[in-house]
Formats: C-alpha cells, sequence, structure tokens
C-alpha cells in the first residue's frame, strides 16, 4: 500500500511502459539506473543527467572538418571497398565525398549488406561522429549516426551525453529519456516562489528538459553544469527533502535494544580474535544508540578487511539479548551466502538460531524460514533483498543491518526499517568517504568509522607494469598459481564501444586459457546473475586460479587464497576503484601483489594517481587524494553506484544549498508539521518524488 500522490504515478512506473524498451532493453536499464530488487522507473530515467553534449549541428566540409572533433557533414557515397574474404578482421571501407574533399567510413564486423542498404553508393547521406587520421588519411570509424534527407530532421543540434552500461549506447538512452520527459506532468510548485525567483531556478519539469535536451554543447559541459540553475534547482529539491525527512526522523521514537551482554560474551569468547580498538570504539557507540530510545540509524564505515562484520554481529547479539530478532542485508546473492557461511559457526556457538533467505530459496525450506521469522524462532535472519519482499513477517525485528549500503538505494534500507516496529538500522560501507564529506552524503545517519586495521595483515606489494611487459606478467602468473596462489585478472571498459571491450576482456581469456587452460574462468556484464555467481564460487572453491573479469567483481567477496591482482589498464581507473579493486586481496597469510599494467606514455593525473597507490593503501589517504585530485562530483564514480545520499545534489557543487534547505525544513515542520497546508501538500509531492516517503507516513501519522 502506497500513499504517493497518484501525480506521481507516471513517474513511478517502470520503464517498460516506455515505447521500445522489451525483456532486454529493461535489463539494461535495470543495471544502469535501477536497484536490487526495484527495476528502473520512468523517474530513474529522468534523473539520470547528462554528463555532457556533443554538437550535432550540420557545419562545414570535409576540407574543413578538425580531426578529433565530432562534426555532422553532408556527403555524397562514391564507393565501397569491403575487406577482402574470409579476412574477418578487414574493415569494410566506404569512400564519400562532397565538394571539398573525401574521407573513408570504417567498419568493423560489419554486415556488407547492412551496409549496403545504410549507404548506397550514389546516395547523399548525413554522416556524424569524430575524424581520425589513420595512416595518413582522414577518415571516421563507426559513424555515430548516419541519416538520409528524411531524417535529418531527427538529429538534434545537441545531443545529451550519458553514462551508460555494456550494451547500451548514449543515442539509446537519450531516446528513453526523451520519452521519459514527455511524461513528466504538470506538479504544484513546492519550493517558495520568492526563493525561486532570488535564486532564477526554473520549474521542476522545466529545469528536466533543460538539462536532458540541452541547447548548446556547452549547457552541458561539466563547467556549465556546476553552475546551471536547472541542475541546482533539482538539487535543491533534493536536500530539501531530505533535510524535510531529517527533521522527523532525528524525532523518531526507538525501542531500547539494550542486552545484558550474556550472548555477546559467548560470541566474544568464540571470536578466533580480539577486538581492535576502532572496533569497540564502534561497538560502544552502536550499543549506545541501541540502548536509547531514539532510532538508531547509523553508519559503519571501514575499509575492506577493517573487521565490519564482527562489529555487526556483537550489535545484533544485544538485540537477541533484549528479546528481538535481526537481519543481515547483503546486496547479491553470493555475499548473503558468504556472510551466513561466516556468521554461522560463531553464532551457534552463542546458541543463536540462523537461517538465509535469498531469492533463490523456495518451496519447503523458504516456507520454513518464513515461518521461523513469523514465530521468532530465527534469531539472525542473514540473506538479500528478498528479506524485505512482501510476505516476510519478522516476529519483533529489533535490528536490521545493510551492509555494502552503496548497492542499496535509501528506500530499501528504510523498507527493512519497517519489517518491524522501531527497527534499529546499521549501515555497513567499505567504501572510504573523506571525512570532509562524510556529512553531506550521511546526512541522515550518523556515523562510526573503524580506522584501525586487524593486526597482522601483511602489506600489498603493489608495482607498476608497462603493458609492453605483459609477457613478464604472465609468467609470474604462471608461477604464482603453480604455488597455489589465485590471480584477479581486470580488463576495464575503456573503448567508447563496449562491444569492444568485452571483445578484449574475451580475448585476454582466451590467450591466458592457451597457456593455462581450464585454470581461468571469465567474468562480465553481459553475463547472468546466477552465471556470475557460478563462476565467483568456482574461483572461492579453486576450481579456477586466474578469474579474468570485467570491473563486475563483487565488493566483498572474499576469497583468502587471491593474492595477485593485475588491472589492466589501471591508468583509466579512478583512485578509490582501483583501491576497492586492491582490497580483494591481501586477505590471508600469504603475502600478496597488486601490479597495476599500464599502457604509457601516462598523463600527470594518472600517473599521480598510480604512483599514490604504490604509495599507500590507507583508505582515507586515498579518497581524500581522490578528491584533491578529481574534485567531489565524479569521486568514488559515486553517481553511478548510488552511493551517496543523493542522486542529484553534488555536495561540492551544491552543498552551499544544504544550510538553506536546512533552515527551510526546520521552518516549514514547525508551521505546519503534518505538512497540510498549500506548501505542505506540495511537499509532500516533493517527499515522494524524491522517496523520502517513510518520512511522509510518519508526518502523517503524527
Ligand atoms: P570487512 O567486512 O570490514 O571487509 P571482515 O569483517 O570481513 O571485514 O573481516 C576481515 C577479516 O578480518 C575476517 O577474516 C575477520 O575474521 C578478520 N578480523 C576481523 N576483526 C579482527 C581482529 N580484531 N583481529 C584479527 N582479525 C580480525
Ligand atoms: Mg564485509
Amino acid at each position: 500500500m502506497s500513499l504517493r500522490p497518484a501525480i506521481l504515478d507516471p513517474l513511478f512506473a517502470p520503464a517498460t511502459a516506455l515505447p521500445g524498451v522489451g525483456p532486454k532493453i529493461e535489463q539494461l536499464l535495470d543495471r544502469l539506473v535501477g536497484e536490487p530488487g526495484r527495476p528502473a522507473r520512468i523517474v530513474d530515467l529522468l534523473f539520470h543527467l547528462p554528463h555532457g553534449g556533443i554538437s550535432r549541428e550540420l557545419k562545414g566540409s570535409i576540407a574543413e572538418a578538425p580531426v578529433g572533433e565530432t562534426v555532422t557533414l553532408k556527403v555524397r557515397v562514391t564507393e565501397h571497398r569491403p575487406g577482402p574474404p574470409r579476412r574477418g578482421k578487414a574493415p569494410f571501407r566506404i569512400l564519400v565525398e562532397d565538394d571539398t574533399g573525401d574521407i573513408l567510413l570504417v567498419f568493423f564486423n560489419a554486415h556488407p549488406e547492412r551496409i549496403q542498404a545504410l549507404l548506397p553508393v550514389g546516395s547523399v547521406r548525413y554522416v556524424s561522429g569524430k575524424i581520425e587520421i589513420w595512416d595518413g588519411y582522414r577518415q571516421m570509424v563507426h559513424p555515430d549516426r548516419i541519416l538520409d534527407e528524411r531524417r535529418i530532421g531527427e538529429l538534434p543540434a545537441v545531443e545529451a551525453v550519458y553514462g551508460l552500461t555494456e550494451g547500451l549506447s548514449t543515442r539509446l538512452v537519450g531516446k528513453f529519456v526523451g520519452a521519459a520527459l514527455a511524461r513528466v506532468p504538470a506538479l504544484p510548485e513546492w519550493q517558495d516562489q520568492a526563493f525561486l525567483e532570488q535564486s532564477r531556478f526554473p520549474a521542476f519539469g522545466e529545469a528536466l528538459h533543460q538539462l536532458h535536451r540541452p541547447a548548446a554543447a556547452a549547457d552541458v559541459s561539466p563547467e556549465a553544469a556546476a553552475a546551471s540553475p536547472a541542475w541546482r534547482r533539482l538539487a535543491y529539491d533534493e536536500l530539501l527533502a531530505s533535510q524535510l525527512a531529517r527533521s522527523r526522523m532525528r524525532r523518531l521514537p526507538g525501542r531500547s535494544n539494550a542486552g545484558d551482554g550474556r550472548i555477546a560474551k559467548r560470541i566474544t569468547a568464540a571470536l578466533p580474535f580480539a577486538l581492535t580498538g576502532a572496533q569497540q570504539r564502534a561497538l560502544a557507540e552502536l550499543r549506545r544508540d541501541m540502548g536509547s530510545d531514539k532510532r538508531m540509524l547509523r553508519l559503519l564505515q571501514g575499509d575492506v578487511g577493517s573487521g565490519k562484520t564482527a562489529v555487526a554481529l556483537l550489535a545484533m547479539a544485544s538485540a537477541i539479548e533484549a528479546g528481538r530478532q535481526t537481519a543481515m542485508m547483503a546486496p547479491t546473492e553470493i555475499l548473503a551466502r558468504q556472510h551466513f557461511e561466516r556468521i554461522e559457526p560463531l553464532a551457534r556457538k552463542a546458541g543463536l538460531r540462523l537461517a538465509l533467505l535469498t531469492g533463490r530459496d523456495k518451496g519447503a525450506e523458504r516456507r520454513r524460514v518464513l515461518l521461523g521469522l513469523a514465530e521468532g524462532t530465527i534469531d539472525i535472519a542473514v540473506g538479500t533483498h528478498a528479506l524485505f519482499q512482501e510476505g516476510v513477517e519478522f516476529r519483533d525485528l529489533g535490528l536490521a543491518v545493510v551492509d555494502e549500503q552503496h548497492r542499496f538505494g535509501v528506500h530499501q534500507r528504510l523498507a527493512l526499517g519497517q519489517k518491524g516496529d522501531a527497527v534499529d538500522i546499521l549501515v555497513m560501507t567499505a567504501t572510504p568517504i573523506p571525512r570532509t564529506l562524510a556529512l553531506t552524503y550521511f546526512g541522515d545517519m550518523d556515523v562510526s568509522v573503524l580506522d584501525e586495521k586487524p593486526p597482522g595483515r601483511k602489506p600489498i606489494a603493489t608495482r607498476l607494469v608497462s603493458t609492453e611487459r605483459l609477457q613478464e606478467v604472465a609468467d609470474a602468473i604462471g608461477r604464482a598459481i603453480k604455488a597455489g596462489d589465485r590471480v584477479y585478472w581486470i580488463c576495464p571498459l575503456v573503448a567508447e564501444s563496449e562491444l569492444v571491450d568485452l571483445a578484449a576482456a574475451e580475448d585476454r581469456f582466451a590467450e591466458l586459457r592457451e597457456v593455462f587452460g581450464d585454470a581461468v574462468g571469465l567474468v562480465h556484464g553481459k553475463l547472468g546473475p546466477r552465471e556470475r555467481d557460478a563462476a565467483m564460487a568456482r574461483f572461492a572453491a579453486g576450481e579456477t586460479a586466474i578469474f579474468v573479469a570485467t570491473t563486475v567483481v563483487e565488493v566483498g567477496v572474499d576469497v583468502p587464497e587471491a593474492t595477485v591482482m593485475v588491472i589492466e589498464h589501471a591508468e583509466r581507473f579512478g583512485l578509490a576503484q582501483l583501491h576497492q579493486l586492491r582490497g580483494r586481496i591481501g586477505r590471508g597469510e600469504r603475502a600478496s601483489t597488486c601490479l597495476l599494467l599500464y599502457k604509457g606514455p601516462l598523463g600527470p593525473m594518472a600517473k599521480a594517481r598510480l604512483e599514490m597507490m604504490r604509495e599507500t593503501e590507507d583508505g582515507f589517504r586515498i579518497a581524500e587524494e581522490d578528491l584533491r585530485l578529481r574534485g567531489e562530483g565524479e569521486i568514488l564514480g559515486t553517481r553511478q553506484s548510488g552511493l551517496a545520499a543523493f542522486r542529484l545534489a553534488r555536495t561540492d557543487i551544491d552543498g552551499d544549498l544544504l544550510g538553506a534547505a536546512r533552515d527551510d525544513a526546520r521552518l516549514t515542520v514547525e508551521r505546519d508539521p503534518r505538512l497540510e497546508g498549500e506548501r505542505g501538500q506540495a511537499l509532500r509531492v516533493l517527499l515522494y518524488l524524491f522517496e523520502r516517503d517513510a518520512a511522509v507516513r510518519l508526518l502523517s501519522a503524527g
């Protein structure tokens, strides 16, 4: 049951409601803008803002077209030059000309019939793409657009450029966003009119239009976007929604989950180690929150391997001592299983009853677990988002732990909170957020930090290796796996075309397989979750020793035997991503090595990043450096990973609006606590729009 105002229904319709979104596209959109357990919706597309623009304006001639820039040209097709037969890799070339000169259009892996139809000799076409020089000759490889006279009108003067996922092009995303824009209803204005005018902010729908349908490429450049009143408007909307929700949440009544320590004592005795000082501090903070009569909403932040699980388990012990149940939610099946297997022996020694619940559990076993949760015979439920789906009832849920939170949305963790009465919530993340940003990122949460690693960790030797020395790397890998080590081999997404990237990973896989045979496994984004998990499980079990992957290596997966991490094109990754990837190794008894393969020459930024990686393993230092090098807008790839508490607000750029939003929210709640006045009603729409509706429900209740 949702109290969402009906006026928002078109925005919360699934993306499949848009023309052209079939099952295949649906999956890709889910990956791009959905969340685990929550498929892509129209609003998610609308909030997927472009990060740049390409001018498609028709101007100039072949002779004048600048190399390295995207141009749109009107050309005549003069000649087809197919690759020689049975030489699959040779491209199909097409000579085109205008009155000033000629260029080649180049197509790899082309279907000759498709090209014939698209670019028949003698036809006039508009082609748009980047001009490059190859072998002294000007060419355009795979033009982005090929249109005839009839369809040239469809080409916008400026095309927004979107963040993508494997299999989706910016053109397709733009098309679906366009369809989504057409469905934006007229909404009541929830902002103060005087404030809008003074800030020169457009209305909500107008702001979306301006951003997705820029009039000039310069309007969507990063610099322009920073100052854009349209973006600032949306950012302010989001900040206000969060502050409004927060003003109320802070006052949420809770129930004390203070235990007497008897179960925690047994768990501590069963742990094969003593807690670090940082773990003890964090636990004390958690216990204090849980024992109070306010609701806990706390983030536990700690680098990979800092020992968050033990802290969470001991916090769960408190809630169980207080007579309540607990749940721990992981973003993927494999992580849920791993938590379960790690926690189970300890929990069993402490006399606790544990169950695993994932989307894959069906039939009698699932019914048994559901019954146990409802009757209260299960103390700890570990699982995926299946935990908060309908039909899952707890007798009395006291604490929900959400691991690796950047994979979940804000509303999902709240959904878990709604599975019980005044549930305390603990969110764990391995992504280090610089202290300077923690407040704005996690505006509605309190933060505990594990800033100390368990003793006895071996440092990871990090080396920078030029790709020219690939053979040496392969030799070293051979020696490592003979010695029983396991190896991650990461192939990044580098090319514009994801098909090309995928091909690169597959090529590498094939090459390694020639040398190492069945010891090599491959995982990439085109695989379904089951196949991915299965490949990961084979690696974890040692059936494969080399794990070739695009960047899908699951955050948090623990394979202590993995001691080597090879990252190809390391210069293309951000610092935080490199750090996350490297965190997959260095977990066991043996010394670990991280090889950062780069293709020179390195630019100054890339060089600074790679050297930073060599210098330190301290995630917080790396995060601070990342912030310094890149600016916060891009930090940690947050916008893509959904890490940030905000979808549109950029805390570095829009942070100055936070104070205003906070005051605005406070005043509003003081004047109209139940949001019943005219602006109050409109603000309810805003809260639902940004899915802070848990707060709306509470507002309407009290
Ligand atoms: P995180 O989830 O923070 O990445 P984990 O909770 O998985 O880290 O812990 C990483 C490893 O460190 C686990 O093998 C765990 O048993 C171990 N560990 C945790 N705390 C300590 C400690 N205080 N001393 C020694 N080892 C610890
Ligand atoms: Mg973990």
